[in-house]
């Protein structure tokens, strides 16, 4: 994987997120101009043999001005309604202008389940994988019709990011109404500083991120990092690039103003890319120094290095490991459930049998079956 962007048509697969704001004037609704422009140049890459997938917002954003709601925080059942009225005006748009360059589109819509239990994860990704390989361009969103809150994915930064891992990408491309990542966020700090270069997305580079969102779109730089780590753990590159020109893709190309995340090039497994993507987790384990340290070495989660057990887990299910500041290090599939991990937490491993009143089966957690973060 290059350190540096190439030239997009040089990329197999290219999934490209578009928020609400590049595609929703608040005032006009659809930017019928910019969506033209953007769909000429995803006919430029389809023609060059790259595939390309969108994952288009806007569904809510276009929903509530064709159904006139002006307050500015909807209720659930309100945002539900709207995305029913404005995904089919999306899909419509997408389906249209796609259509002026010779390109055929299919709508898929997905809830979090669809990509986090394993069986309906495969089935999706088997779907559209053959849409790429009839040449269809895919439009992606969540469906927000039926996805209730806490088990929706709520911005579509992460959904990008899961998608993109999903089906083998190798670039993530995040239009937004903002160019990049700053040291502050531009609009509140005149001193903020661009990054155009990022390597790894360290604490410190998350902690640069605001939480800023704006009415119109859900997610802010915090889910564009998030996204960042999903995709550059699987071997993604990412890009945050402004939306708000035209032809924003050719924009890239010609050298644009960008921010760019270099794909981490250890080998990762199948497996591994599915744990690390996970956005739920059933519950989470406080370890010790000594098992962040072994964990970073490449070593099994061991019962003696649990400090604290949260959440109700059965084993088998996936679970978030942190250390004793509560920062996420790793997360992975656990080897027991919730009421042995806290009999054992803290014990060394020949007590456990004692503890257990049955021989121990593994480690607390695998390291074939864990993702671990800033190694
Ligand atoms: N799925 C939402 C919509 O289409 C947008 C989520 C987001 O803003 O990221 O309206």
């Amino acid at each position: 994987m290059a350190a540096c962007l190439q030239q997009l048509f040089s990329y197999y697969r290219v999934v490209v997120k578009i928020g609400s704001a590049v595609l929703i004037d608040r005032k006009t609704g659809l930017r019928t101009a910019w969506l033209d422009s953007l769909a000429a140049d995803i006919a430029a890459l389809q023609h060059a043999g790259t595939r390309v997938l969108i994952i288009s917002s806007g569904a809510i954003a276009l929903g509530r001005i064709l159904l006139s709601f002006s307050s500015t925080s909807l209720r659930l059942e309100e945002s539900q309604a709207c995305a029913a009225v404005g995904q089919i005006e999306l899909a419509r748009a997408y389906a249209d202008y796609l259509q002026t360059y010779g390109l055929r589109s299919g709508q898929v819509l997905l809830t979090l389940a669809d990509t986090e239990k394993r069986k309906r994860y495969l089935k999706a990704r088997a779907a559209v994988d053959t849409l790429l390989k009839c040449g269809v361009v895919p439009v992606i969103n969540e469906n927000d019709t039926v996805a209730a809150n806490e088990v929706c994915y709520g911005d579509n930064d992460r959904l990008a990011a899961r998608i993109a891992t999903m089906i083998g990408a190798d670039l993530l491309i995040i239009l937004s109404d903002i160019d990049g990542l700053y040291t502050m966020p531009p609009h509140e700090c005149s001193d903020a500083e661009f990054i155009p270069f990022i390597e790894t997305i360290t604490p410190e580079i998350e902690r640069m991120a605001g939480v800023a969102a704006s009415e119109f779109s859900r997610g802010g730089m915090k889910t564009k990092l998030d996204a960042g780590k999903i995709a550059t753990n699987a071997g993604i590159a990412m890009v945050i690039a402004s939306g708000q020109r035209f032809h924003p893709l050719k924009a890239i190309d010609n050298g644009e103003r960008i921010s760019f995340f270099c794909a981490d090039n250890k080998p990762v497994n199948a497996r591994k890319v599915w744990i690390a993507a996970h956005m739920d987790s059933a519950g989470s384990l406080m370890i010790d120094e000594g098992a962040v340290e072994a964990l970073f070495a490449g070593k099994s989660l061991l019962a003696a290095g649990v400090v604290a057990v949260s959440g109700h887990f059965l084993r088998g299910e996936i679970v978030a490991v942190i250390n004793r500041q509560g920062h996420e290090i790793a997360r992975g599939l656990v080897g027991y459930n919730a009421a042995e991990v806290r009999k054992i937490a803290g014990h060394r491993s020949d007590a456990l049998t004692g503890l257990l009143g049955y021989e121990i089966r593994s480690a607390i957690i695998h390291r074939n079956d864990m993702v671990v973060y800033f190694e």
